[in-house]
């Protein structure tokens, strides 16, 4: 199996998978003009779309693409997804015939309430809920909830690939750095991330040992991030410390 990551719109990834017979899918497709270049580059029939939340960067060109490829679409139960053919839930499983693999829905609330990951073949698309050194905004869902789909998340398997919708890294590196300054894996994936950057090319997919080493978001129990949460007076607790990470990195201008 390939995976592709495909740059669409300002900033966001539509992941694309495929297997060495041609057939493929994508996941998160915000822009349809941007597949259909690219099924026609590398000569791929569309066999599935994949969605993991409702917002329109994440969606926007599903129904041109169910459209002339007449392909099933998958996504959480949510109205706001009119598109779906297959409404898609916690612990369901997706069976691709072609390419050949099989996902499982994990609910992942707090960015929006509905969002779901996918995991399967060794990957993650995890849309917007956890990006590389960051997570999403909580547009809709609770500190809480978020807390709770990004452990589980980090309970998946480290050796798998982490796909998310958004090149943020860069500036949620910045973020990370001021947090927990003293970090030798951070400070290594942020040299990386400047070369990548510098060329111009994705700094994902990455794997979830990494993030676990790296991204504060996941680290919250960690002595760092602990370190950090006492120099702002937040509480001990781990939910509260959280809930300040996450709105510290909406007002952080690093
Ligand atoms: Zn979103």
């Amino acid at each position: 199996m390939h995976l592709v990551p495909l740059p669409a719109l300002a900033d966001n990834y539509i992941w694309l998978m495929h297997d060495d017979h041609g057939d493929a899918f994508v996941v998160d497709p915000g822009d349809a003009a941007v597949v259909e270049q690219a099924l026609a580059n590398l000569q791929l029939r569309l066999r599935a779309v994949l969605l993991t939340h409702h917002h329109p960067d994440h969606v926007g060109g599903a129904a041109a693409l169910r459209l002339r490829h007449d392909v099933p679409v998958y996504a959480p139960v949510d109205e706001r997804i009119d598109v779906a053919t297959e409404q898609v839930s916690d612990g369901d499983l997706i069976r691709l015939a072609a390419p050949r693999i099989v996902f499982e829905v994990i609910a992942v609330p707090g960015h929006t309430i509905s969002h779901v990951a996918f995991v399967g073949g060794g990957v993650l698309f995890c849309g917007d809920t956890l990006f590389s050194l960051g997570c999403g905004r909580l547009f809709e869902g609770t500190p809480a909830q978020m807390l709770a789909s990004l452990d589980r998340l980090s309970t998946l398997p480290p050796d798998i690939q982490v796909c998310a919708g958004h090149e943020y890294t860069e500036a949620n590196g910045r973020f990370a750095r001021a947090v927990d300054p003293d970090n030798p894996a951070l400070q290594g994936r942020l040299q990386d991330v400047a070369a990548l950057r510098a060329l111009q090319l994705p700094t994902l997919p990455v794997t979830l040992a990494v993030e676990l080493a790296t991204n504060p978001f996941l680290r919250v129990d960690s002595e760092a991030v602990g370190a950090w949460g006492a120099r702002q007076g937040v509480g001990p607790d781990r939910l509260t410390r959280f809930a300040a990470l996450r709105e510290a990195k909406n007002g952080f201008a690093g």
